[in-house]
């Protein structure tokens, strides 16, 4: 712990993680009248995944739940600036699902009836707009395309920096560099935390910790499915406007994104081992250069600018584990979050809305914390990530 004022004894709402999870989380309890939030966090400032992804905002997924879920999510980005105070700097630039193979082309057909009837609007792109929307892409080796017009990409900075300033606008208390040691329990419930010697007592204990997700769980006794997982990401030297909307190669377990600097971002994933090292991985960067060259071409121009890992929480199903604990009143998780930028505000918004109205939205049911023990995964096919075997 370094400097800072005493901690409180106790409080309202305690959350362990101020990762974009946990802060979406306190501003919406705030914004809904709870008072005496604290929010600790054992890094410090954007040190966690919230501070390292690729900051794509995919506003629907293939399957109903994901979708459901991240349109809500989306939706909320879109109007987010206005609600925080603050800048996000959303740029509804699109997203474009590319397939290769023809199974991934007939995903993508189910994909788009998927977002049909849910209300989402997304379009399979024939070959002719497909050279309007991306015309740097290799178009002989694509199969299927479907681009999703509202999704789009947000700085983590700016949406760090806009949810913890609009947090303490509304006297959310948020301390970096200070852990939590312990999770205690009373009477059969949550009744707070231990950082050091210090309890401090509290009402409702949120776990948000990230890529810690497990270790935290077992701090309050409960099991967790799930293990910490690295991400890589890596940015291209800025080139002249190659790539408008996002876009993931689903082929590749690839995406990325054309900044308003020039520099391509993004990242591809190799099934590695679980491990916590951010160093640099040359295979991962290998992969990663190799499917945009082979799908961006004139890429092959551009170097490596830089590199860059985080850890994440992955489940079995790799969706979010969201909501009351089933055994432990007082107890909330949030975790299991690969793409928890994107979710944050919809995660903020229903989980509060759990705590605060003790009401499970049915955007949020099916990432119940349980599903697993109840054998209820949620099956999403159209993510650019896979289990290391
Ligand atoms: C390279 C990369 C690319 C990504 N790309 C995207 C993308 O394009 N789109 C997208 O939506 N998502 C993306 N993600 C995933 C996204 O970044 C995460 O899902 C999201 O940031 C998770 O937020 P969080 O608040 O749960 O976790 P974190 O930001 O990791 O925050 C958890 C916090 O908990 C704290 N903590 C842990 N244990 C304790 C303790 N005992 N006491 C106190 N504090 C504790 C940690 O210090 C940490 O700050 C990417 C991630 C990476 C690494």
């Amino acid at each position: 712990m370094i400097d800072h004022l005493p901690l409180p004894p106790r409080c309202s709402v305690l959350i362990v993680g101020a990762g974009i999870q946990g802060l979406s989380l306190a501003f919406s309890l705030a914004e809904r009248g709870v008072r005496d939030i604290l929010v600790l966090d054992a890094g410090y400032w954007q040190g966690g995944a919230s501070g390292r992804n690729g900051t794509l905002i995919r506003g629907a997924f293939s399957s109903s739940e994901w979708t459901h879920f991240f349109a809500h999510s989306n939706r909320l980005w879109l109007g987010l600036s206005r609600r925080l105070g603050e800048n996000v700097m959303y740029s509804r630039r699109g997203y474009s699902m590319i397939g290769e193979r023809d199974s991934t082309a007939e995903l993508l057909q189910r994909t788009r009836e998927v977002h049909r009837e849910c209300g989402i609007d997304s379009q399979l792109l024939d070959p002719a707009q497909l050279r309007h929307v991306l015309p740097a892409l290799a178009h002989e080796r694509v199969s299927a395309a479907l681009h999703l017009p509202d999704s789009g990409v947000a700085p983590h900075h700016a949406a760090m920096y806009a949810f913890r300033k609009a947090c303490e606008r509304l006297g959310v208390r948020i301390e970096y560099r200070t852990r939590v040691d312990a999770v205690d329990h009373s009477a059969g419930r949550v009744s707070g935390v231990r950082v050091g010697q210090q309890r401090i007592q509290a009402d409702t204990v949120v776990l948000a910790g990230g890529a810690d997700s497990n270790a935290l769980a077992q701090m309050a006794g409960v099991p967790l499915e799930g293990y910490p997982m690295r991400l890589e990401a890596m940015a291209l030297e800025p080139t002249r406007p190659l790539i408008g909307p996002a876009v993931a190669l689903l082929d590749r377990l690839c995406y990325m994104h054309q900044t308003a600097r020039g520099e391509v971002v993004g990242g591809a994933e190799v099934a590695e081992r679980p491990q916590d090292s951010l160093a640099a991985d040359v295979p991962v960067m290998a992969a990663t250069a190799r499917a945009y060259l082979e799908m961006f071409p004139q890429l092959g121009q551009a170097r490596i600018l830089r590199q860059w890992a985080g850890l994440v929480h992955i489940s079995p199903d790799f969706g979010p584990m969201l909501g009351a604990h089933p055994r432990v009143p007082g107890l909330f998780i949030s975790a299991g979050w690969c793409y928890g930028h994107a979710g944050a505000p919809a995660a903020g918004d229903l989980l509060a809305r759990a705590i605060v109205e003790g009401v499970v939205d049915e955007r949020m049911q099916p990432f119940a914390v349980d599903r697993f023990e109840r054998g209820c995964p949620v099956v999403e096919p159209g993510i650019v990530l896979s289990h290391f075997e």
